[in-house]
């Protein structure tokens, strides 16, 4: 009998413990299959969401155990796809970053004092958020028993990857655009890993990945945005958990989230409505905006023309880790944006540089492009009479500038001096 029992929980075939998580469920006919490492649904090709199974939370249980967990992503454990000692094991422990109440920023976009806030994302272990989502897949990857880690990455994620592989002791080898920025072609490499420039730009880079899965030289692999997607996409949830028990388990009336394939924004609305049906906030309307550089701006110029499909682009923007011309959530979005009352709104290249040295100025938080993308979104948005001036509104910041230092090249000393002080004098600075 006992042979039995441990011959069957060693078998292939046995379910894996990813927690709360019970099976996966397309986003488009509800069709259920068990976790595994699949995206697509059999029957209609749709995205593949992970399923839970809540009805057993009580809800002010579950916010003492959120509020007395670690300070990192792990609090929200019981509510993602890990196991429940995921905090005991090798993972770079993203998360629980600063939601920083932005009031001389406020004073400059014309918000009421005390209702604007960034949620700086720069302050994850490779400075970005992707470390979030890479967590998650890392989880699923050791579960289905990958070794190698990869990825399609516009840059950020390409670090992510490396550095969690480092820290759980996997291969890794990934993908990106062979005319990335140099601060995140280092921030890559520095782990270790393999990574590979593929002379094309993020959808050409997708599309290589794809074919990889499905070809025997892939094999063993966990692609975290492609096979590992289900798992990936559920870590942007817990930007949504933050923003609300910083607040003091309060929704926010409006968010602005930067947009490369939609995934992040469209998780961010999965986790405030699940907050929302746990009853650990009190439910009430908030708006999500979405922004993107002009420059790649297939769903801002879908949501202006009032349409549902996403009529994919070639990139050009300064915003490469939002350089994504064929989003694949770009439709969800829409639904999304059009659901909550939101929009979608895009920058030039010039607008986000000026956002990225505005919010520097009167922050002190020095966002990548991306960065630039949110605030002067958020600012534009304010012009427009688009996003209300009155209400709490969380802009989220996703990236480091220091690995985007070219696009505020032209800033740097004021003067050079002798080092004495006549020459100080001379300067003009007294
Ligand atoms: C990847 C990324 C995003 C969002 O990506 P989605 O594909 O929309 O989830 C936002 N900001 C930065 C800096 C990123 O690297
Ligand atoms: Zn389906």
């Amino acid at each position: 009998m006992a042979a039995q029992t441990v011959a069957s929980t060693t078998d292939s075939t046995s379910t894996v413990d990813l927690g709360p998580a019970a099976a996966l469920s397309c986003r488009e006919c509800g069709h259920r299959v068990p976790l595994g490492p699949v995206f697509a649904c059999e029957e209609c090709f749709g995205p593949l969401e992970i399923a839970y199974d809540y009805s057993a939370y009580d809800t002010e249980e579950l916010r003492k155990k959120i509020e007395s967990g670690p300070a990192n992503i792990w609090r929200y454990a019981p509510l993602l796809p890990v196991p429940a000692d995921v905090a005991d094991k090798p993972n770079i422990n993203p998360g629980w970053t600063h939601l920083v109440k932005a009031d001389n920023l406020a004073r400059e976009l014309g918000v009421d004092a005390g209702k604007l806030f960034i949620k700086d994302d720069s302050g994850n272990p490779t400075h970005s958020f992707k470390d979030r989502v890479v967590a998650q897949a890392l989880e699923a990857a050791r579960a289905f028993g990958f070794t190698t880690l990869s990825c399609s990455s516009t840059g950020n994620l390409a670090g992510a990857v490396g550095a969690a592989a480092a820290r759980a002791g996997f291969r890794s080898c990934v993908f990106i655009p062979h005319d990335l920025e140099q601060g995140k072609v280092v921030m890559a490499a520095v782990y270790g890993g393999e990574l590979v420039g593929i002379e094309g730009n993020y959808d050409d880079v997708n599309r290589f990945c794809s074919e990889l899965i499905g070809d025997p030289a892939g094999e063993g692999w966990g692609f975290v945005n492609v096979n590992l997607r289900p798992y990936y996409a559920e870590g942007s949830k817990t930007l949504a958990y933050e923003i609300c028990e910083q607040l003091g388990w309060r929704l926010p009336d409006q968010l602005v989230v930067p947009i490369a394939s939609g995934s992040q924004l469209t998780k961010i609305d999965k986790g405030l409505q699940e907050l929302i049906k746990l009853g650990l906030v009190e439910d009430r309307p908030y708006r999500i905006f979405g922004a993107q550089a002009e420059g790649c701006s297939p769903v801002s110029v879908a949501y202006k023309a009032g349409h549902d499909v996403v009529r994919p682009q070639k990139p050009n923007t300064i915003a490469k880790s939002l350089a994504i011309g064929n989003p694949a959530d770009g439709p969800y979005v829409l639904d999304i944006a059009r659901r909550t009352g939101g929009a979608v709104e895009d920058v030039t290249d010039e607008q986000i540089v000026d956002a990225i040295k505005l919010l520097a100025q009167t922050e002190g938080i020095f966002a990548e492009t991306a960065g630039g993308v949110t605030v002067g979104v958020a600012k534009k948005l304010i012009e427009g009479g688009l996003l209300d001036p009155t209400l709490t509104t969380v802009v989220l910041n996703t990236g480091d500038g220091l690995k985007t230092l070219d696009a505020v090249a032209g800033t740097g000393l004021t003067a050079t001096i002798r080092p004495n002080l006549e020459s100080f004098r001379e300067a003009g600075l007294v």
